[in-house]
């Protein structure tokens, strides 16, 4: 009989892992980020206890897990209030990409260190003109005898300074059609002619976004992941598990916010009673909650989906839980600033730093436009809009 609830051993990675994170807590991310420095010791002992590379197979230093493992990893450190972008990007969409499509040696050679911590990796697909609509990406790679030459511009590309290698979209000229395809590419962030410079970003966090300048960066032949041809394909395998990572970021932070949310509601008196038994402050924290927990299911059918290789129901499930869980996290989050009062814009309860990274949700990795043009054309035959 299937039941709604998660496995034991899968409750128990929830349990570990806000055990872990309890030990850093809001106050310790909150202080790396306003002061400028990372948060590596948390990202290392995730590391070592398994959890970062839980998705990725055990050949390769990884746990053997599924998506639905490194998600709830992801949500309950955004539960105590850690969210780790760099964790939706390095394990679950290069990981899954590289461990799918990358050839035997590509795998030994980037997998172990994703898993392990020390050589983490950023995804860039993103660009300045072409914006959400990536099938126009002008950044190219050109063969140069057994070299690639790769040019182009990224923007809004996380934790570049934090990583080793980018695993960068580029397109590649068909020898045949002369049509550009998708083609994906490891980059050292060391490489002669790869840039990059901080965004000024709101967000109260250590890991920012950068905007990249690739200059005539050579690579060898085998930099290219997988197929020439199946660029495409390959690209989608990590599109489903970022979406999955996005909602798990986004419904832990919504947890953090009411969690905190309520405790102060609770204890807050300022007529007779405390503040949450007024429903005008009680009925938006619960309508959160209830969006959070349905935006929650979702993303565990999508994860139990992509972990059962049904690319095409995950595809449409993974879309809508990062709509639902972006929504209830910036209602939560909102609920939660108007529940503090004044102390809700204050940084001593942290309330009002979360709306900036709550807020990203709605437009990052996919924007909710996008989601809901998805979903009109493929759930519900509508005709495509743009
Ligand atoms: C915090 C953060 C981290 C990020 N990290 C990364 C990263 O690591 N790697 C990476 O590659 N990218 C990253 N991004 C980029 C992110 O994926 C893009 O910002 C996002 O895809 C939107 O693209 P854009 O900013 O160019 O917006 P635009 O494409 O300019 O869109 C602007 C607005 O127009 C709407 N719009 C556009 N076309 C349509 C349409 N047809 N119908 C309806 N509405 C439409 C959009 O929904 C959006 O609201 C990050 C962004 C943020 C904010």
């Amino acid at each position: 009989m299937s039941t709604y609830t998660e496995t034991d051993e899968r409750l128990e990675l929830r349990r570990q892992v806000a055990r872990l994170a309890k030990g850093y807590g809001r106050d310790w991310f909150v202080e790396r980020a306003r002061s400028g420095e990372k948060t590596t010791e948390l990202w290392m002992e995730i590391a070592k206890a398994g959890y970062l590379g839980i998705n990725i197979p055990e050949e390769y230093g990884g746990g053997g897990g599924g998506i639905g493992d490194v998600a709830a990893v992801c949500e309950e450190l955004a539960a105590e209030g850690c969210p780790l972008l760099m964790m939706v990007v390095s394990p679950a969409i290069c990981g899954t990409v590289i461990a799918r499509y990358g050839t035997e040696e590509q795998k030994q050679r980037w997998l172990p260190g994703i898993c392990d911590g020390t050589a983490t990796m950023a995804f860039a697909i993103t660009e300045p003109d072409a914006g959400t609509n990536s099938h126009n990406i002008t950044t190219t790679a050109r063969r140069d005898g057994d070299e690639w030459v790769l040019k182009g511009q990224k923007i809004y590309i996380s934790g570049v300074d934090e990583a080793e290698n980018v695993l960068v979209v580029a397109r590649t000229e068909d020898a045949r059609t002369g049509k550009l395809k998708p083609c994906l590419f490891v980059v050292p962030t060391d490489s002669a002619g790869f840039e990059f410079t901080a965004i000024p970003m709101e967000i109260v966090s250590p890991e920012k976004q950068f905007q990249v300048f690739i200059d005539d960066v050579r690579l060898p032949a085998d930099a290219l992941v997988g197929d020439e041809d199946g660029g495409l394909v390959q690209l989608f395998a990590g599109l489903n598990p970022e979406r999955i990572m996005a909602a798990s970021f986004s419904t832990g932070l919504a947890r953090h916010a009411l969690e905190k949310a309520s405790a102060y509601a609770r204890e807050r008196t300022v007529f007779k009673a405390p503040i949450g038994s007024h429903q005008a402050i009680a009925h938006p924290l619960a309508m959160a909650h209830i969006e959070n927990e349905l935006a929650r299911l979702m993303t565990q059918k999508a994860s139990a989906l992509v972990d059962a290789g049904d690319d095409m129901a995950a595809g449409e499930a993974a879309n809508m839980a990062k709509y639902a869980a972006a929504e209830a996290a910036v209602h939560a989050v909102d609920a939660a600033v108007q529940t503090h009062g004044g102390n809700g814009i204050t940084q001593e309860y942290g309330m009002a730093g979360l709306l900036v990274a709550a807020r990203a949700g709605r437009i990052a990795p996919v924007s909710r436009e996008m989601i809901l043009n998805f979903v009109a054309m493929h759930s519900l035959g509508l005709p495509k809009s743009y």
